[in-house]
């Protein structure tokens, strides 16, 4: 393929990028999103592949690579469950900055091309940023994996000292590049280089672990932006446009999502970074561990739920990641259609940050087919609670917590949440009275109006489905 015909073929490949990412931000066209950017994936590895930068000589290693990788990510994408998703995406940053960093190393200690004056200095600075962003990504990610899937604590670990340290990393971080950039050769450049890159690493172990439980998904969203960016030096140190263009696209796309998280949370994107939110806070509820529970409950069972939902005239259902592991979508769906049939107003109501990873919900609801029209943001649908006779809160729990509002030493205070006690009567369905990823006692179970539906959520919804049918 000639260079021209690959130029081509990457401008299209962009175009695709930035269509799929357009259709990504609507779930009607999310499927044609996807498939502009399978497309234009295809596009790009199959220009570079044939372009005109690989011989025929290393054919053989790219076929290989590709059969080791593809192979890799089929088998995670076929076993993976849907509730291991966000580690799964987690683990994939953590390969782009791993990538990044390899990259790095190799553009140093390849001699075949010769950089002289101005574009040395260039080439060893976008060496030195591209290893120091791909090792924070690296490390970090693989922490979040380890919080997100409950290996490590959610508690934040707070360090004495630990912003001077971060200070002193930093200073450390740029006295080393100009070191390496001094260095009059290789082996000189190589001790500053991995100075800095054990340092990065550090940082990132660092960063994320003084994250509290609330913060991960400003984290998770972070670090899909610090990916993009990694894979955008990796572009600059392999002077790829399109993966500079591509890696700025995940880059900046991350960080307006972190913004977007930020907002959802009601925090300050510095306040993250500098971490220890959620304090107070235990475990995550997949360490088991949790708040002590306060106050008596009401249980009901599914015959009464049913019956109540027979008898309202509106209703909102609220899903959180508990409605995920129980893969309860699909008996939700069954039961909206029912209740519409029978001219109940269902609605449902997303909270920005249920579940484990942004769009969460949007993504089982769509799975399971309800319909788009039904389904509504947390800020459209927070004042229409006082005016709704039952809300339904299938395995949610954090973002649903009152304490958010009524409590200002809880680890959670000013988090906005979805205002399900203002219903004339509120259903929580969930297992016990656990916490959630917060580890935050929840004031909502022991509201006189509420009613807690004990069970695991599928199962109770099956039974709940079977009496409205009865
Ligand atoms: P929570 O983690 O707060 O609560 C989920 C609840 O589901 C638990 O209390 C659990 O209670 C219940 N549950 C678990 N399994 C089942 C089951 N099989 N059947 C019924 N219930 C079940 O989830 P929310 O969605 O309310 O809140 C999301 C939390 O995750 C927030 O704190 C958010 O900050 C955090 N987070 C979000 C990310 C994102 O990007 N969206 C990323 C990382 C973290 P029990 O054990 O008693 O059943």
């Amino acid at each position: 393929m000639t260079s021209s015909l690959a130029t081509v073929c990457y401008i299209a490949a962009t175009i695709l990028f930035i269509l799929s990412l357009g259709g990504l931000s609507n779930p009607e066209t999310a499927r044609r999103g996807n498939l502009f950017g399978m497309i234009g994936m295809t596009l790009a590895v199959v220009a570079t592949v044939l372009g005109p930068r690989v011989t025929p000589a290393g054919y053989a290693w790219i076929v290989g690579a590709l059969a080791v990788g593809g192979g890799v990510g089929l088998f995670a994408a076929k076993k993976v469950q849907m509730t291991q998703m966000p580690e799964l995406v987690a683990l994939m940053h953590s390969l782009v900055g791993l990538a990044a960093c390899l990259v790095g190393f190799a553009s140093y200690i390849d001699t075949s091309i010769e950089f002289t004056g101005a574009e040395k200095a260039i080439h060893e600075m976008e060496i030195y940023v591209g290893i120091l962003i791909g090792a924070v990504t690296f490390s970090g990610s693989i922490v979040a994996f380890g919080k997100l899937s409950g290996r490590i604590g959610g508690k934040p670990l707070l360090l004495p000292g630990r912003h001077l340290m971060n200070l002193a990393g930093l200073l450390v971080v740029i006295w080393f590049a100009r070191e390496f950039m001094n260095a009059p050769n290789i082996q000189a450049g190589m001790t500053p280089l991995i100075v800095m890159t054990v340092i990065a690493l550090l940082f990132g172990v660092h960063m994320v672990m003084a994250i509290g439980g609330a913060d991960m998904p400003v984290v998770v969203s972070m670090l899909n932006s610090y990916s993009g960016w990694a894979a955008a030096a990796t572009g600059f140190m392999l002077s790829n446009d399109l993966l500079i263009v591509v890696g700025a696209l995940v880059g900046s796309s991350g960080a307006i999502l972190s913004y977007i998280m930020c907002k959802a949370m009601n925090r300050n994107f510095f306040s993250v970074i500098a971490g220890g939110f959620g304090t107070g806070g235990g475990a995550p509820a997949a360490s088991g561990a949790g708040a002590q529970p306060a106050g008596e409950v009401s249980p009901i069972n599914a015959q009464e739920t049913a019956e109540l939902l027979r008898d309202s005239k509106s209703v909102i259902i609220v899903p959180g990641y508990g409605m995920a592991v129980a893969q309860a979508q699909h008996t939700v769906y069954e039961i909206t259609k029912l209740l519409r049939e029978r001219g109940v107003n269902v609605r449902f109501g997303i909270h920005p940050v249920a579940g484990r990873m942004p769009g969460h919900m949007n993504v089982l609801l769509a799975e399971a087919k309800v319909p788009y029209d039904v389904v509504f943001e947390m800020d459209e649908i927070n004042e229409d609670f006082p005016s709704t006779d039952v809300t339904m809160v299938i395995g949610a729990n954090d973002i649903v917590n009152p304490a958010a509002q009524d409590d200002p030493t809880s680890p959670i205070a000013g988090m906005p949440v979805l205002e399900v006690w203002k219903a004339r009567t509120s259903i929580v369905m969930k297992r016990s009275m656990a916490s959630g990823y917060a580890g935050v006692d929840n004031p909502l179970f022991y509201k006189d109006n509420n009613r807690m539906l004990f069970g695991d959520a599928k199962k109770m919804l099956d039974e709940v489905l079977a009496a409205l049918k009865g």
